[in-house]
C-alpha cells in the first residue's frame, strides 16, 4: 500500500526553519541536486527532478538540516548515506512517497 506524505511549504527541525522551494538550473551551476540555505532559510531542489530522486535529495537536505541543527558534524558522504537508508526505510518498509503538490505543479 502506498501512503503519500505531504511535504510541507515549511519546515522545522530543532532552532532552524526552512522554506522548500523548487528553483532552475542548481544542478547545471553548481552541480547540486539540492541544497538548504541556513541565511536565507531556503530548501532548494532542482526543478528539473522528479520522482525518487527528488525524494532523495529532499530527504539528504532534510539529514543537513537536522546534522546543523543538533551540531553532529557529518561529512557529506555521512549525509548521502543516513539519507539513502532513510529513504529505503520510509518507501521500502513503510510504503511512504511524498507529494509535493504544496510545493509546485508536478506532484
Ligand atoms: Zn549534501
Amino acid at each position: 500500500m502506498k501512503i503519500l506524505a505531504k511535504i510541507p511549504p515549511q519546515i522545522k527541525i530543532g532552532a532552524l526553519r526552512a522554506n522548500v522551494k523548487m528553483v532552475p538550473y542548481i544542478h547545471a551551476d553548481d552541480n547540486y541536486r539540492g541544497l538548504f540555505n541556513q541565511r536565507t532559510e531556503e530548501l532548494q531542489i532542482d526543478n528539473q527532478l522528479g520522482g525518487r530522486a527528488r525524494d532523495m535529495t529532499f530527504l539528504h537536505e532534510i539529514v543537513h538540516m537536522a546534522d546543523i541543527n543538533y551540531e553532529s558534524r557529518l561529512d557529506e558522504s555521512d549525509v548521502s548515506r543516513i539519507a539513502n537508508g532513510l529513504f529505503e526505510f520510509l518507501y521500502y518498509n513503510l510504503g511512504i512517497e511524498l507529494d509535493w503538490s504544496d510545493i509546485c505543479e508536478t506532484p
